[in-house]
């Protein structure tokens, strides 16, 4: 078995050119628990006029499905955890870049900085039961500086433990990672943080999205990260696909004979509606190709 977080309504549209009505993007929400998504990454509580295509967060969560889903929102920030537990999200996921020249682009600020972010909303979530994830961005490379020095990771996994984080993700923002990678960041993860959950977020930008979430699994990552379609594109690969494809991803798992908990059936009618939506047909494969044995 392994957890599926759906990511489309955050990661996935908020690099798409075209923004979505809210009714769209509960639509969306709407259909994916329906296809069997438990936790589902809905919005992003960051500055709208730096994030335009995420700010109707909290009227998303207004009107969102509540029951038998867990709702997760981002927050860069304490100003963003804050307004997340105002709009009463399940749970938050807090990113911290392991890159600092990707932080200072990003957040206007360190690796280091970040992580004490980080630490400040995971102890004040755990202080009231709230579940918190650190996302450690860039974890892969980075766009700037290229190679990332695993240790970096490892710090800021050990670092978000420490101060309350029940879930650490490793995240291939820009696609560039290999297997090899996945498991040394993962061993390493585990070394300073054996108690916490894993999960591992892929971009296909490269081809090897797809890998590395089997390396993720087959290392035992609790869960992986993924996007109806296969939406979301990459903002420094502008020509590039998106997240891997959640039906994609369920397709290769469950003939592996690893239970997702998903519905491939009810997942596959996903893409259309996004295509429509979004005005190009998306890079998920399973969609074109169709189920096997059928
Ligand atoms: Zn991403």
């Amino acid at each position: 078995m392994v957890g599926i977080v759906e990511v489309s309504p955050r990661d996935g549209l908020q690099n798409e050119k075209t923004l979505l009505e809210t009714d769209a993007k509960v639509e969306l929400i709407t259909q994916a628990i329906a296809a069997g998504a438990t936790r589902i990454e809905s919005c992003s509580f960051v500055h709208p006029k730096l994030v335009p295509a995420m700010a109707d967060a909290e009227a998303v969560m207004e009107r969102v499905p509540r029951e038998g889903v867990s709702h997760i929102g981002l927050v860069l920030n304490r100003r963003g955890f804050d307004r997340a537990v105002s709009a009463g999200v399940d749970e938050i996921n807090v990113v911290v870049p392991a890159s600092d020249t990707f932080s200072k682009r990003n957040q206007n600020s360190t690796t280091d900085a970040l992580t004490a972010v980080a630490e400040e909303v995971c102890a004040e979530a755990a202080s009231t039961g709230l579940f918190a994830t650190v996302t450690i961005a860039t974890a892969f490379g980075c766009p700037f500086e290229g190679e990332v020095d695993p240790d970096r990771v490892v710090e800021v996994a050990r670092r978000s433990a420490a101060a309350g984080a029940k879930e650490i993700a490793i995240a291939d923002t820009i696609g560039v990672g290999v297997p090899t990678q996945v498991r040394t960041l993962l061993d390493g993860v585990r070394s300073v943080a054996p108690d916490v959950i894993t999960r591992a977020h892929f971009h296909n930008t490269r081809n090897t999205g797809f890998a590395n979430a089997v390396a993720a699994h087959e290392w035992g990552v609790d869960w992986l990260d993924s996007s109806n379609g296969g939406i979301g594109g990459c903002p420094f690969a502008p020509a590039a696909t998106g997240n891997i494809a959640t039906e994609d991803l369920v397709y290769l798992l469950e003939r592996m004979g690893v239970p997702t908990g998903l519905d491939l059936e009810k997942l596959l009618p996903i893409a259309g509606f996004l295509s429509d939506q979004l005005g190009y047909r998306v890079p998920a494969l399973l969609p074109r190709a169709g189920t096997f044995p059928g």
